[in-house]
């Protein structure tokens, strides 16, 4: 298959590049590189021996996006491109809108224009708000809590309606837990740009010197040791569960919704100890307040993503926590 990979340069782009390459398929990248660093195509060169084509574009536009799907004959589409930072979110709201919903509107009308018929969507478990109920399963009521979880329920009613209204179009809404961890190589992994939002690439910035503690936001959550839970899930098994889906959805002919996480959840805490171990590095904690629009805990009910794509995650903390530490120690100052 031949597959259009918006923002393919980016954390988990990149990964699923890999997984797509290796597996046999033909890759066009196409990234408008506002979150990404063109090396990263050298280094997913290195890892898979196979170069995937770059298209240097916008999504938002329509006319560049249909061009590309044209000129490199593409079938499918894998949809990453887009803006990711809750609080960022909060402050420009429009243009998480623009860049996430109106972009989105684009690569379906550019999907319409030329016939491609698989789109597969990265969404985010974000789309659940509060839990009514835990584990999330994917028929949990959704209530995003902020405007970039809004934008990512509203661009999955896009798609969902896009699929009602041409039925031979399959798509496959991806609900992503938390992604950490990195290629085993070291070669791709999180770049974060400043100061990052994110656990697990602030905890091994502080294990490599780059900060100097982690501030725990709240440690006086209804968990076992107050700080929050949430489900982490390896890159590699994430970018695994997009060849899935692909394949999922050619064999059956059918769309699909799931959760993609491991479904155990983890504290702040203890993601704080397993990288003390992978990294053999103390890392200072300072307790703070709770971070605005937290949830206390959450995680994935895994079972429909097991019997509908045949995917389970298969790598541990210690591997989520290891992979990260060796990214972030091979690559001190991430893509340079
Ligand atoms: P990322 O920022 O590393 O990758 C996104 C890529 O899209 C970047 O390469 C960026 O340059 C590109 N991009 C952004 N806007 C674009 C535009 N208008 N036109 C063309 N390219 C554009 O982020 P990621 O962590 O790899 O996330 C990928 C997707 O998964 C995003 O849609 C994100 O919302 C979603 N997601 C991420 C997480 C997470 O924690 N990382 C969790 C759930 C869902
Ligand atoms: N967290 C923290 N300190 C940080 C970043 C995150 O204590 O510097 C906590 C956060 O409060 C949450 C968990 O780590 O309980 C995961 O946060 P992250 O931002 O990685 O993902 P989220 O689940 O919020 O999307």
């Amino acid at each position: 298959m031949k597959i259009l990979v918006t923002g393919g340069a980016g954390y988990i782009g990149s990964h699923t590049c890999v997984e797509l390459l290796d597996g046999g398929h033909d890759v066009v990248v196409y990234d408008n590189l506002c979150n990404a660093n063109e090396g990263v195509l050298d280094r997913v060169e290195h890892i898979t021996g196979k170069r995937p084509v770059f298209v240097r574009g916008d999504i938002r536009d329509a006319e560049a996006v249909e061009a590309a799907l044209r000129q490199h004959a593409c079938t499918a589409i894998i949809h990453f491109a887009g803006l990711k930072a809750v609080g960022e979110s909060v402050e420009k709201p429009l243009m998480y809108y623009d860049n996430n919903v109106v972009g989105t509107m684009r690569v379906l009308e550019a999907a319409a224009k030329t016939g491609v018929r698989q789109f597969v969507f990265s969404s985010s478990a974000t789309v659940y708000g509060e839990p009514k109920f835990l584990p999330f399963t994917e028929e949990h009521p959704t209530a995003a809590m902020n405007p970039y979880g809004k934008t990512k329920l509203a661009a999955e009613g896009m798609i969902e309606a896009f699929a009602v209204a041409v039925p031979t179009c399959k798509v496959a809404l991806l609900r992503y837990f938390n992604p950490v961890g990195a290629h085993e190589s070291g070669l791709i992994g999180e770049d974060p740009k400043g100061i990052p939002n994110n656990l697990m690439p602030y905890v091994t910035q502080v294990a490599a010197g780059r900060r100097t503690h982690l501030n725990v936001w709240g440690n006086d959550y209804d968990t076992p040791d107050g700080t929050g839970v949430r489900d982490y899930v390896h890159v590699v098994d994430l970018a695994k569960g997009h060849v899935r889906a692909l394949d999922t959805m050619a064999e059956k002919g059918e769309s699909l919704t799931v959760n993609l996480g491991t479904g155990k959840g983890y504290s702040v805490l203890e993601i704080v100890k397993a990288v003390e171990v992978a990294s053999g590095k103390t890392i200072p904690t300072k307790i703070g307040p709770r971070r605005f629009g937290d949830l206390p805990a959450y995680w994935a009910d895994t079972a429909l993503a097991e019997k509908l794509l045949g995917w389970k995650a298969e790598r541990d903390l210690a591997a989520m926590c290891r992979d990260s530490w060796n990214w972030q120690s091979k690559n001190p100052d991430g893509y340079v």
